[in-house]
């Protein structure tokens, strides 16, 4: 079966492999460049998005997980890695970082004091069997979202009622909640699955990546 990476620098990393392993992916932790290699997807867990970019600076992947990601490798942000997925970031430190490829504009901490943290159900396209229930943590929504991103998921009532809070570009998934932390594997199912097209569509029988 396909093997999923999960950064593992700082954030909610152990949450995000039981929750791949739960829906049948072989779930490894990465932290160096080379261990992207080995991957057929890739999730940047929930944390802290300036952190993880230091990090990953500072390890050198950033570079690599740019390449890897611009290059089409299925990757699925939750919170903290939907802001590293984004191309663009508001109310971000000056020069925050990020990996981009995801043509959305999101802004951090977007939900305000006073609902620092909150659920909500949401509906989200592709993912059966009634709403997911979304934990938000100090979590960005979606601004603004490009012509080839689809939305997957909004709000639904209070204060921050309609915004944009899942995305899929493509193989590029994107929450700004947190489904790790809630035991319902439906949205990490909904990634694996596009992992696995992928890998259909992009290694030959051999196990070779095709044009590598
Ligand atoms: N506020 C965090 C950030 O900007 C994200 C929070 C989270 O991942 N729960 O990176």
């Amino acid at each position: 079966d396909v093997t999923v990476g999960v950064l593992a620098l700082q954030g909610d990393v152990r949450e995000h492999l039981a929750a791949l392993a739960a829906v049948g992916a072989r779930a490894v932790p990465v932290r160096r460049p080379g261990e992207l290699a080995d991957v057929d997807g890739l999730v940047l867990p929930g944390g802290e998005s300036t952190t993880m970019a230091n990090l990953a600076q500072r390890f050198g992947l950033l570079g690599p997980l740019r390449d890897a990601v611009r290059a089409g490798l299925p990757t699925y942000g939750s919170c903290a890695g939907m802001i590293l997925l984004a191309d663009r970031v508001l109310d971000a430190p000056a020069g925050q970082q990020t990996i981009g490829g995801l043509d959305v504009t999101v802004r951090r901490n977007a939900f305000g004091r006073q609902v620092d943290s909150f659920e909500s159900a949401v509906e989200v396209d592709g993912v059966a069997g009634g709403p997911v229930h979304a934990v938000f943590i100090r979590a960005p929504w979606v601004e603004q979202a490009a012509e080839g991103v689809e939305v997957i998921g909004r709000v639904v009532g209070g204060p921050a009622d309609g915004k944009i809070v899942a995305v899929r570009q493509g193989s590029l998934v994107a929450t700004s909640f947190h489904p790790e932390l809630t035991g319902d594997t439906r949205v990490h199912a909904l990634f694996v699955e596009l992992v696995r097209a992928a890998r259909a569509r992009y290694r030959s029988s051999d196990g070779a990546i095709a044009g590598v």
